[in-house]
C-alpha cells in the first residue's frame, strides 16, 4: 500500500540530521495535503507562487511558517510582505532593494537567501560566485537594513550522475564558509541545498535546509 503524508514525512524527518531544517515543499498540493503534514507536526513549508502561499497563509494555521523558494518577481513581493518567514530566490542585489522596502513598510526585518547559481542549466537563476562575493564585500547589513540575508541557496543539476551534483553542492558549500569568514554574523547560518532526488548528497556536503516536496506529497 502507499504510504500516507505522514508516513513519507516522518520516515524523512526522522532521518535528517537535527542541525538540517526541513522544508516540505507544498507547492500546487491542496491545502487537505498541508493539513496531513501539519498534523504530523510540519510547521515549515514551502511555495513557489506569491499567489498560492498568500492563499494557503490566510486558509491555513498561523503558526506555519511560510517559505518563499521559487523565483520572486518584484512587483511580487508585496503581497507576501507581511507574513514570509524566509524568501529563498534573492538572485539580483535590486530584489535585495525591493524585498528591504517592503519589509520596512510591513516594520519587519525578513530573513533571506542569496540564490547561487551552480548548476550547467541556463535557465537556473542566480548569482555567480564572483557577483556575490562582491555583493556581501559591500556589507549588505547596512544597505538593506530590512532584510536579514541569513545563507546561501543553491539548486544543482538535474542529472543522474551522482559525481557532477556532489561536486556542484561541495563547491557552494565551501564557497559558504568563505563568505561567512566575510559576513562574521553568527545569524547567516543557512545553506539550502538538496530536494528529494539528491538532498541526502547535499546533506554530506554540509547542508542546513533541505527543500523536500515530491518524496512527501507525491508527484506534482
Ligand atoms: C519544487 C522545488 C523543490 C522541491 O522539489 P522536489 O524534487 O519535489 O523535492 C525544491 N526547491 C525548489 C526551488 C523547488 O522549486
Amino acid at each position: 500500500m502507499e504510504q500516507s503524508i505522514a508516513q513519507k514525512l516522518n520516515v524523512i524527518a526522522s532521518n535528517l540530521p537535527t542541525e538540517v531544517t526541513l522544508v516540505a515543499v507544498s507547492k500546487t498540493k491542496p491545502n487537505v495535503a498541508l493539513e496531513e503534514a501539519y498534523e504530523a507536526g510540519q510547521r515549515i513549508f514551502g511555495e513557489n507562487r506569491v499567489q498560492e502561499m498568500v492563499d494557503k497563509f490566510e486558509t491555513l494555521p498561523k503558526d506555519i511558517q511560510w517559505h518563499m523558494i521559487g523565483h520572486v518577481q518584484g512587483n511580487k513581493i508585496k503581497y507576501m510582505a507581511p507574513f514570509v518567514s524566509m524568501v529563498h530566490g534573492m538572485d539580483k542585489a535590486k530584489r535585495l532593494k525591493e524585498l528591504n522596502k517592503e519589509a520596512e513598510k510591513n516594520n519587519r526585518v525578513i530573513d533571506c537567501l542569496v540564490q547561487m547559481h551552480i548548476a550547467k542549466e541556463e535557465s537556473k537563476f542566480g548569482f555567480d560566485y564572483a557577483e556575490a562575493e562582491a555583493l556581501f564585500e559591500e556589507g549588505l547589513e547596512k544597505k538593506y537594513p530590512n532584510v536579514n540575508v541569513r545563507g546561501l541557496m543553491g539548486m544543482a543539476t538535474n542529472t543522474e550522475d551522482e559525481t557532477v551534483v556532489r561536486a556542484e553542492f561541495k563547491e557552494l558549500s565551501d564557497f559558504f564558509k568563505k563568505i561567512k569568514q566575510i559576513v562574521k554574523l553568527p545569524a547567516f547560518n543557512v545553506l539550502s541545498m538538496g530536494m528529494s532526488g539528491d538532498y541526502t548528497i547535499a546533506i554530506e556536503e554540509g547542508s542546513t535546509m533541505v527543500r523536500i516536496g515530491s518524496s512527501i506529497f507525491g508527484s506534482r
